[in-house]
């Protein structure tokens, strides 16, 4: 009674429980404490649970409107706080929301379960499903209904009871197993700060690295000096610049040994239990390796389609790389370094190269490419291709001052969306470059609700008198992000659960490839290639360079893209569930694929987040995959002008 009683009385201060004000639907995000999430999400499971046992109770016969389309609708205030939990759990944490996170995923696990374990409720979708043909439905709601029945038998739906047991425990140990995994490297990526406090030991620096660094002590308290991190835009440069090899290979090691140093942020035993539950589940399932139950619902089918797809491409890539190797270790040869070519080389030496082979300095190119340009490169783009367009919004609620919000609306006027960008790296924030939803698209009652997305990434940051000046691939992942929130955007569907980017996994990557082909056009560039003091076009001259060195160090990028895809494979299609040597197996991995040592693995699997925390297990594949699909589209653009 006591609890009930306190709930009741918070509702009325809680912002999750009252209709949201903003015209778009925004989520009042300064009103929002993180003693909200807690009895939102508890009133939120309780409603969803009383629409399921309605819905399954029900006396009549099972029709799409009074099942599949009332299941889809459920659950509202449920969606209300977990979009803008996870949302800020990814963008703008602390350690109370990890708390609560750790806390809500068994209870957000096991209400999943009770919808998708529930037999009566299955026992509707089954009866609706098996008669699709006689329903008389649109093709949206075809599809709707084989999702769905194909979720609850992926699910469970159809094992004994006992099974059915097992699985909700499976589920729930899993859920919290990834949610550590993630945890530990943004712990681990927080932890690391390499400062340095003589001069000297900057040596081939550029000034606006300094700067940056020495603004990151200054922040830290640690004025004089300068401070890197394991942040990209931080060590990248470094690795690039520095003359200065000892520092070069303590950033990379950082990097790419984060959760894998023996202390309580390791994740070398959090993997391991991550793979057992994944393989007992799949194997629970009916499938032999978590994989084949991962792949059965994607466009590959199958792990021997996946690996059958990246072998064809990995031994040119591979051969490539061991090319560029080559002329790296000649240009080290004829520095007199008498070295061998090591991962923290290739970055810096490739520079040079990419200098002297091409006359072009991605120094000399940052000066175009001020974030604010691209943004609105990317904005003129789709502007060109889909008639859209935008205005800024001065007082949406946003949960950061890093975010900005803007309105986007078709060439008539009418509203399509709200997009928010937040671009900047901080402690709160995960690593990398993600899109999501705050709300979502879908239509009812005769209004279609406009989704609000994000842009979110980790980009270098303005100093005190440099505006934001992107490197290469911070203006590709900016586009990149900027194909899927178009994705989200433009979406025009009845259900919110076929949405938006709701579609197989490696499709997803097709929209957001698609939009970097743009981004090196000169046509494209012209619009946003901006000096940032001039505002002058970037000379044609430097574009041409850019083009020119088009392919350059490409064999180095697949290869370590290739080489995370096949190592998530390998971990997916293990067989069994006794322990494995995580080190051990990751080495093994590497050099059956035959793996080169100057190059490290995009990703080891101690900060294989997409992996192991995120949703691409047996997915990381996607990216290529979809980068064969997007050469398509990207021809079809060009040859319809
Ligand atoms: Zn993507």
């Amino acid at each position: 009674m006591t609890a009930l009683t306190i709930a009741g009385c918070a509702k009325n201060v809680n912002p999750f429980f009252k209709t949201y004000t903003n015209k778009y639907g925004a989520p009042p995000f300064e009103q929002i404490k993180n003693e909200h999430y807690k009895p939102a999400f508890a009133e939120g499971v309780k409603l969803q649970q009383a629409e399921i046992d309605a819905i399954a109770n029900r006396a009549d016969a099972p029709t799409f409107a009074n099942t599949i389309e009332a299941l889809d609708y459920s659950g509202e205030l449920l969606k209300k706080v977990a979009s803008v939990f996870f949302n800020l759990y990814s963008a703008e944490t602390n350690e109370e929301m990890s708390k609560i996170a750790t806390e809500i995923s068994p209870i957000l696990s096991e209400h999943n379960d009770n919808i998708f374990l529930n037999d009566k409720l299955f026992g509707r979708v089954k009866i609706l499903f098996d008669g699709r043909e006689k329903l008389g439905l649109t093709p949206e709601q075809n599809r709707l209904l084989e999702k769905y029945h194909r979720n609850f038998i992926r699910s469970g739906a159809g094992l004994n009871a006992d099974q059915k047991l097992t699985l909700r425990d499976i589920n729930k140990r899993l859920g919290i197993a990834e949610l550590t995994f993630g945890q530990n490297v943004l712990d681990e990526t927080n932890a690391f700060q390499k400062v340095i406090d003589n001069e000297t030991a900057l040596l081939g620096l550029p000034e606006s690295v300094r700067q940056a660094a020495a603004e990151a002590a200054k922040e830290a308290n640690m004025e004089g000096k300068w401070l890197f991190t394991t942040q990209k835009a931080s060590f990248i440069p470094v690795l690039q610049y520095s003359q200065n090899r000892e520092l070069r290979k303590e950033l990379l090691m950082a990097y790419t040994m984060r959760a894998n140093n023996g202390n309580d942020k390791d994740n070398k035993a959090v993997i391991n239990t991550i793979m057992k539950l994944r393989t007992q589940k799949a194997q629970l399932l009916g499938f032999e390796t978590s994989a084949h139950f991962i792949l059965d619902d994607t466009m590959a089918k199958t792990p021997k389609a996946v690996y059958d797809f990246l072998a064809a491409i990995w031994a040119p890539a591979v051969n490539k790389a061991k090319e560029e190797a080559a002329e790296l270790q000649k240009m080290m040869d004829a520095e007199g370094k008498n070295q061998g070519l090591e991962p923290w080389d290739w970055w810096y030496y490739s520079e040079k190269l990419r200098k002297s082979k091409f006359d072009l300095d991605e120094e000399a190119l940052k000066p175009y490419f001020k974030l604010e340009n691209v943004r609105q490169g990317v904005f003129d783009l789709s502007t060109k291709l889909y008639g859209l367009k935008y205005k800024k919004l001065e007082n949406m609620p946003i949960y950061h001052q890093d975010v900005e919000a803007f309105e986007v609306s078709d060439a008539d006027g009418t509203l399509i969306g709200v997009l928010y960008t937040d671009y900047f790296p901080r402690a709160g924030k995960r690593a990398g470059a993600w899109m999501n939803n705050i709300t979502d698209q879908y239509k009812k009652d005769g209004i279609n609700h406009r989704p609000i997305i994000c842009n979110v990434g980790n980009f270098t940051k303005p100093t005190a008198d440099k505006p934001s000046l992107l490197n290469m691939d911070e203006v590709e992942t900016l586009f990149h992000e900027y194909g899927h929130a178009l994705h989200g955007l433009l979406t025009q569907c009845t259900y919110p659960s076929l949405s938006g980017t709701n579609v197989s996994r490696d499709f997803v990557e097709l929209p957001s490839q698609v939009m970097e082909n743009w981004c090196w056009e000169p046509e494209v560039m012209k619009t946003y290639a901006l000096h940032y003091k001039t505002g002058e076009v970037m000379p044609k001259a430097l574009m041409d360079k850019i083009q020119l060195a088009g392919t350059f160090n490409q064999g180095f990028v697949n290869t370590e893209l290739l080489s995370a895809s096949l190592l998530d494979m390998d971990f997916h299609t293990i067989k069994d569930t006794t322990d494995i040597d995580v080190a051990a197996f990751e080495n093994a991995s590497l050099a059956r694929m035959g793996m080169i040592p100057e190059i490290i693995v995009r990703y080891r699997s101690t900060i294989f987040n997409h992996v192991f925390g995120g949703g691409y297990s047996a997915g990381y594949y996607s990216y290529t995959w979809a980068a064969v699909l997007d050469a398509d589209a990207f021809q079809a653009f060009k040859e319809t002008g």
